[in-house]
């Protein structure tokens, strides 16, 4: 094919369930490629000499090869391409926010619409196991070195993915009763089924990785018991204290934060909050609160942000499907004061802003209109304007932290301030995505290695940096 013919082919679209049905469940809502539309999206991809999608890929994904594999109909090989740089395609290729990502460093993106990568990626997955290939390598003989990992989201996983399959022992803690950090208490099942989830977990606990459920590192064990206990500790606690509005009327009743109100209804728990739901912000966190307290039986539900819909730092994709579900932006809006009865919410007072100097990068401040205050009803507002990253893990050990209360790091070895301690992904990174940790522990994970086998950590090392 002349590449002419590859940019006269148009970017293909997935299928989504119909809105009606899909706001009552929590099923995925958009379907993979069949195998005409993968071939037909793949021969869009122009194979550059210099391929720029591979930069936008926070791990460097084989991008261009492993769709020129899928063109041919390997799709075997083209697995195993993907695999090579990533240890959560599955995830990655459903969740990445790939227009900032992948896709946003496509070249076909500056005149037109990139190529579809994190499609193409997750239809190579997906026909691996439809088609039951086996997914798992081989796991090298068991060494006689053990390694605590802390926290058991993508960064742990990874982590214990590259260890165990080099033969070293781990055992993940994690506080939670369920594993997968906030692939399974934040990201919600209509993007993320479980089964996907639970399937990696299979296979690292096949490689002989053992998980230590509702054991919180800094109470019920504390990180010197895991020194004497362990070779090296690797811990990832990501970021999981929502951070506050910070005005009167948020300790009333009806207010809940973002990722705890995610966290508690992904643990199952069953939170009606009423009819009319207000939530701030701005991000996709925000939009995942918006749409799950849809399916969760709230009717009258928008999002209060206070610029307008071009600074939403959400994914565009994200934005359309809330659209969709029929949830409106009330845009240049920003609460200042939760009015309550009794103890209970009852309204939000809030001020009209607008849009003041830009920086650099286009982004403008928001400045309030003085005067501007107006009411809205609600039964709960849920906040969710970014996470901080919790310390209770730290009882007794004086990490080096930044400003933002993240951890310092040698950005080449991921090691902590402290001997023998790593770190990686959001509580290094602050909230940030999870192609981005899964790299930071691959990177974490060779410097592990060389620290038990008592090699130079940093030799020879060319190590991207997300900080
Ligand atoms: C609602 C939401 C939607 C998101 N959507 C996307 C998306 O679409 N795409 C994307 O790429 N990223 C998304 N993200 C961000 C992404 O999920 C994170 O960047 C990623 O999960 C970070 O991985 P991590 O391993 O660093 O931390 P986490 O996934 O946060 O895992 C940390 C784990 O450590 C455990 N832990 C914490 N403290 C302790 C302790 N003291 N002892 C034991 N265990 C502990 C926690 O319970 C948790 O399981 C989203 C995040 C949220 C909240
Ligand atoms: S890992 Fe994410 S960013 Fe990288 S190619 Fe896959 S979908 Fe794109």
């Amino acid at each position: 094919m002349k590449p002419k013919e590859r940019m006269a082919i148009e970017r293909q679209h997935p299928d989504e369930l119909d809105v009606a049905y899909r706001i009552t469940n929590f099923e995925e809502v958009t379907a993979g490629f069949d195998e005409e539309t993968a071939v037909r999206e793949a021969n869009r991809c122009l194979q550059c000499k210099k391929p720029t999608c591979r930069k936008g890929c926070p791990l460097n994904n084989r991008i261009p090869e492993f769709i020129s594999l899928l063109r041919d109909g390997k799709l075997e090989e083209a697995y195993w391409v993907v695999r090579d740089k990533n240890s959560l395609p599955a995830v990655c290729s459903r969740v990445c926010p790939q227009e900032f990502q992948c896709e946003g460093s496509c070249v076909r993106g500056k005149k037109g619409d990139p190529v579809a990568i994190g499609m193409l990626e997750r239809y190579i997955v997906d026909w691996m196991v439809a088609n039951g290939k086996d997914l798992s390598r081989v796991c090298a003989l068991p060494k006689n070195k053990k390694v605590a990992i802390v926290g058991s989201g993508p960064a742990g996983m990874t982590v214990a993915y590259y260890l165990a399959h080099e033969g070293y022992h781990c055992t993940i803690f994690e506080s939670l009763p369920i594993d997968g950090g906030m692939l399974t208490v934040g990201i919600p099942a209509y993007r993320l089924p479980r089964e996907i989830v639970e399937a990696e977990f299979d296979a690292l606990k096949s490689c002989g990785v053992t998980v230590k459920n509702n054991v919180t590192v800094g109470k019920d064990i504390s990180i010197e018991q895991l020194q004497e206990e362990y070779d090296a500790i690797f811990h990832a606690v990501g970021a999981h204290d929502s951070r506050k509005l910070g005005i009167e009327g948020e300790d009333l009743d009806g207010v809940l934060h973002g990722v705890d109100y995610l966290r508690r209804v992904n643990l199952g728990e069953n939170l009606n909050l009423g009819k009319n739901i207000v939530v701030v912000g701005g991000g996709n966190v925000a939009i995942d609160v918006a749409r799950t307290a849809l399916r969760t039986g709230s009717d009258k539900v928008f999002i209060l942000y206070r610029r307008t819909k071009a600074e939403m730092p959400a994914s565009k994709a994200e934005i359309d499907h809330l659209e969709e579900e029929g949830v409106k932006i009330e845009m240049l809006a920003a609460p200042i004061k939760i009015h309550g009865e009794n103890g209970k919410l009852t309204k939000i007072e809030c001020l009209r802003m607008k849009l003041g100097e830009c920086d650099t990068s286009g982004r403008c401040r928001p400045v309030v209109i003085e005067g501007s205050n107006f009411m809205i009803d609600a039964d709960a507002i849920i906040p969710a304007i970014s996470q901080n990253v919790n310390h209770i893990m730290d009882k007794g050990i004086d990490f080096e932290l930044t400003s933002w209360g993240t951890y310092v790091v040698d950005p080449v070895t991921m090691q902590t301030s402290k001997d023998g301690i790593f770190t990686a992904g959001d509580s290094v990174l602050g909230p940030q995505t999870v192609a981005k940790a899964a790299y930071q522990a691959k990177v974490a994970a060779e410097s592990i290695k060389r620290y038990l086998e008592g090699t130079d950590m940093k030799e020879g090392r060319e190590v991207r940096d997300l900080l």
